[in-house]
């Protein structure tokens, strides 16, 4: 393994981001291109069918690394990928290391947003809102956007494209009337994109609540599964 430099400029994660998000917003701060932050992160696997395949499972040499670059930890790192779902909102193949298609909503095509969140932490993705199970913020109550309202274009279902630098909340594909080898980009400001708005009480929140709770804990703790306890002795 080549020797692996230390950025210069350290960029904490958010609770609960998703590492390609996480990336975006260290090639943003460092105004890199992002195939150049990923070639120094040694995750620019070359063979198309992997790529982007990091958002799904890190190689541990690939968590070894952007440890030593970043100084995030390994723990915190795996918490960052689609892996950390496995069996609870998804299921992973271990030998492809790709989603399987047969766990019920285990994953959305790309990636959910939510506008509000965008804005308020200067475009930071959350990793839950590429899970099926996840379609409305329980902080903003409100339903996830889809896709672009500008291009239609649903977010993040390959990898940012490598010679721009990424600006984190604006949609980064290509503009629907550009051509050529490098067309120019959509841009389009994703905090505006319209959603839905309901009550904090309202059944589409108190629905996803649930789903949070039970995908975060591992265990059911609602409805009958609440008195299955084993009996005292
Ligand atoms: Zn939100
Ligand atoms: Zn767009």
């Amino acid at each position: 393994m080549t020797a692996v430099r230390t950025l210069p400029i350290r960029v904490p994660p958010i609770d609960g981001e998703a590492l390609d998000s996480w990336l975006e917003a260290i090639a943003a701060r460092t105004h890199s291109a992002f195939g150049d932050l990923l070639s120094a992160m040694a995750l620019n696997r070359n063979d198309a069918i992997s790529s982007g395949a990091w958002i799904v499972r890190l190689e541990p040499e690939e968590t070894a690394v952007i440890n030593e670059a970043t100084g995030a930890s390994k723990a915190r790192l795996e918490t960052m990928v689609l892996a950390h779902y496995s069996d609870r909102a998804l299921r992973i193949n271990p030998n492809t290391g790709t989603i399987s298609r047969a766990f019920p909503w285990g994953r959305a095509v790309g990636s959910r947003f939510c506008p509000a969140c965008l804005e308020q932490t200067g475009g930071r993705w959350q990793l839950a809102w590429r899970l099926g199970w996840t379609f409305a913020c329980t902080i903003h109550n409100c339903l996830l956007a889809d896709a672009c309202p500008q291009c239609g274009a649903v977010q993040r279902r390959r990898t940012h494209v490598g010679d721009i630098i990424p600006e984190p909340g604006r949609c980064a594909h290509a503009a629907t009337d550009a051509t050529g080898r490098a067309p120019a980009r959509c841009h389009t400001d994703l905090t505006n994109a319209p959603v839905a708005a309901f009550d904090a009480d309202h059944p589409v929140i108190h629905a996803q609540r649930i789903i949070n709770a039970v995908i975060d804990d591992d265990t059911p703790t609602f409805g009958v599964y609440r008195s299955s306890e084993p009996p005292r002795v």
